[in-house]
């Protein structure tokens, strides 16, 4: 695959935290499988119903699809101030350099936000219960999440 930014430069298959990303040595951005995305918020925190909605104010994006060469859609990561591009066809995200932390950062945000709305209702067992125990995988999981990600389009 070709970086959807740098014109002819290759990306290149990169291990980052675990998770194989396609990257581009050039401007260091990285591509995403759809699946990939999941596991990278799962590694702040793996409660899919607790992530709330992915994709906010979508527009068309300047990039294409690396893998379909379709043009892309660029939404608000989770409402928060960061453009992050998806492939419409299901092929995956595009992000900058960087983007990455970002997601990381805002899922931990999140994550403590949440706790903190927890404690002050009262919940705070009951949500770390449901924290700590991490969801065995099981069929047809992938198929949920996409789901998931889709309800809170516009
Ligand atoms: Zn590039
Ligand atoms: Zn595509």
């Amino acid at each position: 695959m070709e970086c959807p930014r740098c014109r002819g430069s290759k990306l290149v298959l990169q291990d980052h935290l675990g998770i194989e990303v396609d990257a581009c040595p050039q401007c260091r951005g990285m591509w995403l499988d759809y699946h990939e995305m999941d596991q990278l918020e799962d590694t702040v925190m793996d409660q899919d119903h607790l992530k709330g909605s992915m994709m906010y104010a979508e527009r068309p994006s300047d990039i294409r699809c690396p893998k379909c060469a379709q043009p892309m859609t660029t939404f608000n990561y989770r409402a928060y101030d960061l453009p992050i591009d998806f492939c419409d066809g299901g092929h995956g995200f595009w992000l900058d350099a960087g983007e990455e932390k970002r997601v990381l950062e805002l899922m931990e945000k999140r994550l403590r936000d949440l706790k903190r709305t927890a404690s002050a209702e009262g919940e705070w067992v009951g949500f770390l219960k449901g924290i700590s125990g991490r969801k065995p995988p099981r069929p047809g999981s992938f198929m949920n999440r996409v789901k998931g990600w889709f309800t809170g389009r516009r």
